[in-house]
């Protein structure tokens, strides 16, 4: 965004022709899906308005809940613009937004036609409001995120209506549980589904792990939902204390930017391992605890052989590729408890606690192996994609009981400069186990 752009005033920035018609160079699939969606959300809106009567208590329940919506948005701003931030720099953080709260509880109290006024102007305030000089910023993106908001609070209403968690009679705090969780499993799934659905036409696959979720994720978002349960349950009772909820909120995503803030200091964006700094720290507590209790340590120095030559034929952007695909090589390989990093540039470093010199050597050269195995996508320059392979070399350095991590690491760069010497794509071990100083 030029500074001109950011001078505008609010209206003109929204109105930027660019952006607004962004969407229709984003190719057939994505179009085809954002037009059905919003279409259809438009659709049920007006189905909802149609078929629903609103009473004066269902109005001041939906202005409560609309004015919890702005005013938290309002207060918590800062947050929102520093957590927005981390989500453009890095795609894979999540984004778990908390007007799930407001549109959970309006969905929960409110006729649909309401809940669907509720998302609208949630949503609205949120592209009005937040700070946003972020590349991906789209308006059509904002719009599919409320219609799909719209699309699941239409969902979940009917669902909510059917089972009518204020009817008399029967076990009435029963019936209420019930209700809430069902309502919750239909919220986050359909939501869900029409987050993947999105994702999948735009990038055109999905990986496993993207179906459900992460956990942390998952756990936010089952947050998000309970306290709009309780806010709802308030909103009804007494609603004065409804407002209680906004500090727990903030709270929430309080954590949330806390959690993504340590990542982003802890996590190596390209490889997604362990940075330099995570990685010695974490190595150097585990050596003390080899220390403490006499065990063995061993460390594998991984370089990718000849990258340059890779990054000068291919292009930077397949050499990027080749990390991305060794960095996941590595972290299937080796055991969730080795601590596997990237130690800056085409070298990688895993510790291996409880393992001695020789099973080192054994799990250096199946390392060496898998790298040999991985196909990298690259574009030829005569045109067209082909794969190429890549190696790497590997040298490995073994203690007994406490050591210091740089002497560990001297040792196996010695034994990593041996094996490119013996002619790249080779496992060497250092001559000498590492011991303690005197
Ligand atoms: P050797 O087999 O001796 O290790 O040769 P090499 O070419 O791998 O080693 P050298 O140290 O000469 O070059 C490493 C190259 O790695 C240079 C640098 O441009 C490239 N590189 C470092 N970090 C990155 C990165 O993040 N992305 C890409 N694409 N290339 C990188
Ligand atoms: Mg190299
Ligand atoms: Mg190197």
């Amino acid at each position: 965004m030029n500074v001109a752009m950011h001078n505008a005033p609010l209206w003109q920035r929204h109105l930027t022709v660019p952006r607004l018609w962004a969407l229709w160079r984003t190719g057939r699939r994505v179009v085809t899906l954002v037009v059905a969606v919003d279409f259809a959300a438009l659709l049920l809106c007006a189905t909802a308005f149609l078929r629903s009567t609103i009473t004066a208590s269902d109005l001041l329940r939906f202005g409560l809940l609309a004015a919890m919506s702005v005013v938290y948005l309002e207060l918590s701003r800062q947050v929102d613009a520093r957590r927005r931030l981390f989500v453009a720099v890095d795609s894979s953080a999540s984004h778990v937004d908390v007007t799930s709260v407001w549109t959970f509880a309006a969905v929960i109290v409110l006729p649909p036609s309401l809940a669907a006024v509720t998302v609208a102007i949630a949503y609205l305030h949120i592209s009005a409001r937040s700070v946003r000089p972020l590349e991906g910023w789209r308006l059509y993106r904002i719009v599919y995120s409320a219609a799909s908001m719209v699309i699941t609070c239409v969902a979940t209403s009917v669902l909510v209506q059917a089972i009518s968690w204020e009817r008399r009679g029967g076990n009435e705090a029963l019936r209420a549980v019930v209700t809430l969780a069902a309502a919750m499993v239909v919220y986050r799934a359909v939501n869900r589904l029409l987050i993947l659905a999105a994702i999948m036409t735009s990038v055109g696959r999905l990986r496993p792990s993207q179906w459900l979720g992460s956990r942390k994720d998952n756990v936010l978002e089952l947050s998000m939902l309970v306290l709009g349960a309780a806010t709802a349950v308030l909103v009804v009772q007494v609603p004065p204390l409804a407002l209680l909820v906004l500090p727990a909120v903030f709270l929430l995503q309080h954590r949330a930017l806390l959690k993504q803030l340590v990542e982003a200091a802890t996590i190596d964006t390209k490889t997604e391992l362990l940075n330099a700094a995570a990685w010695r720290q974490l190595a150097q507590r585990e050596l003390e605890r080899a220390g403490r209790q006499k065990t063995a340590t061993a460390v594998l120095v991984i370089d990718m052989d000849h990258f340059k030559r890779l990054n000068d034929t291919y292009g930077h952007l397949a050499g990027d590729e080749a990390l991305k695909a060794v960095g996941e090589a590595l972290a299937d390989e080796l055991r969730g408890y080795d601590a596997v990093g990237r130690f800056g540039g085409e070298e990688f470093v895993a510790l291996l606690p409880s393992v001695d010199g020789p099973t080192a050597v054994g799990v250096a050269e199946r390392v060496r192996e898998r790298i040999e195995s991985v196909q990298v996508r690259v574009e030829r320059r005569t045109g067209g994609i082909g794969s190429i392979a890549v190696t790497a070399s590997v040298g490995v350095a073994a203690a007994q009981g406490g050591v210091e991590l740089d002497d560990l690491l001297r040792a196996a760069d010695g034994a990593l400069y041996a094996a490119k010497a013996a002619g790249r794509n080779a496992v060497r071990r250092a001559p000498t186990q590492v011991t303690t100083a005197a």
